[in-house]
């Protein structure tokens, strides 16, 4: 078990994601466990200096594509330059953030590399030599404990399992070492892309996110979860029940089937903190819950918990947060 840790990291918007930050806690976490090195793997159109980023962040080593074929998201553009590296430098564990991106590319280059897939993972642990991938299944209900029976093993890290690591005052420099980029494969014609015109929502990288329920009521419930974020500089969150309502889009779904997030503060508005939600907000920092049931799951994980009305506790908390001045500094 001697090759390196490889994070393969997501650029969007001309900036390393949230949750490829997050991805190298992981990847040193790993590499605490096993003592692998570590190091970046960046994929881009054009060179934007992500490589000082990553030796900020502790990284020495990192493995550099910049290439027109990745303007589009042509994920098998990018898993076959991720699979064929990995035939040159031989790594051991290919770890790929939760995201659509990671999603896919992480499966393709499994696939190229006759590789085995571990996803959802949440934590790292050795255990009598053994390195032991923790993953809940079945909504929380288990615990699992997987081990990779052969390396190289691709890793999809849930985002938020590890806190990115933090950037330091004297970094040493990085290595680079350019990797040919893959061609465009000749099965593959990219007819159009279309953008959405809504603005999406960047939950994972949110310190303060409000969420709302069932207990709202209606759809007109987000009107006034909206006024209470705005005034907290938040993002709104959002149950599996009231998407599947039609209530809100998908992309504020926070749980096992929507999104892993890790903010600084989540309140929970009229949700009653089923296993399923859980499983994608328990690791923020505090937690608020909002529930006029005072036996509702959600006060179990609580830090702190009002038990009344989401009607008359919120717009009595946004009336006192206005007269008082007090805006969290998160
Ligand atoms: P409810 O469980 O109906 O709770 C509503 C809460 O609001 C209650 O506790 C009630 O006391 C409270 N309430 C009512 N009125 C008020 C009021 N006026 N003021 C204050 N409180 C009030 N769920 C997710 O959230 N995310 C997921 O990713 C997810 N994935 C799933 C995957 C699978 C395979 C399965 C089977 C389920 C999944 N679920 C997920 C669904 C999950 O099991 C729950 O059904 C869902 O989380 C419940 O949403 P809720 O808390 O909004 O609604």
């Amino acid at each position: 078990m001697t090759g390196e840790i490889w994070g393969i990291l997501e650029i969007q918007n001309r900036r390393l994601t949230g949750s490829s930050l997050s991805l190298l806690g992981a990847g040193m976490e790993l590499s605490r466990k096993t003592g692998n090195p570590v190091a970046g793997v960046l994929m881009a159109e054009t060179d934007e200096d992500w490589v000082s980023d990553l030796s900020q962040r502790g990284i020495t080593k990192v493995y550099t594509s910049f290439h027109a074929a990745f303007k589009a998201f042509r994920p098998a553009v990018f898993s076959r330059t991720v699979a064929e590296a990995s035939r040159k430098y031989s790594p051991s564990f290919l770890l790929f953030p939760d995201s659509l991106f990671g999603r896919e590319v992480g499966a393709r280059t499994a696939q190229a590399l006759d590789a085995g897939l571990i996803a959802n993972v949440a934590t790292v642990a050795m255990v009598n030599s053994q390195v032991l991938f923790g993953k809940s299944n079945f909504g929380g209900k288990y615990w699992i404990q997987a081990e990779a029976q052969k390396l190289p093993v691709v890793l999809i890290f849930q985002s938020g399992s590890y806190p990115a690591p933090s950037p330091s005052a004297s970094p040493e420099f990085a290595e680079v070492i350019p990797l040919d980029a893959a061609s465009v494969p000749q099965w593959e014609t990219l007819v159009e892309i279309k953008r959405t015109e809504r603005k999406s929502v960047q939950l994972e990288e949110a310190s303060i996110i409000v969420a709302g329920g069932r207990g709202l009521g209606s759809p007109d419930g987000f009107k006034l979860l909206q006024e209470f974020a705005s005034i907290l500089g938040g993002e709104i969150g959002a149950s599996r029940a009231v998407v599947d309502l039609g209530w809100i889009s998908y992309d504020h779904q926070v749980g096992q089937t929507g999104k892993t997030v890790r903010p600084k503060l989540y309140i929970a508005c009229g949700i009653s903190g089923a296993v399923q939600h859980r499983a994608g907000m328990q690791n923020a920092e505090v937690i608020v819950a909002i529930n006029k049931d005072k036996n509702a799951p959600i006060f179990q994980i609580a830090d702190y918990g009002i038990v009344g009305d989401l009607y008359q506790v919120v717009p009595a908390l946004i009336e006192k947060i206005k007269q008082k001045g007090l805006v969290p500094k998160v």
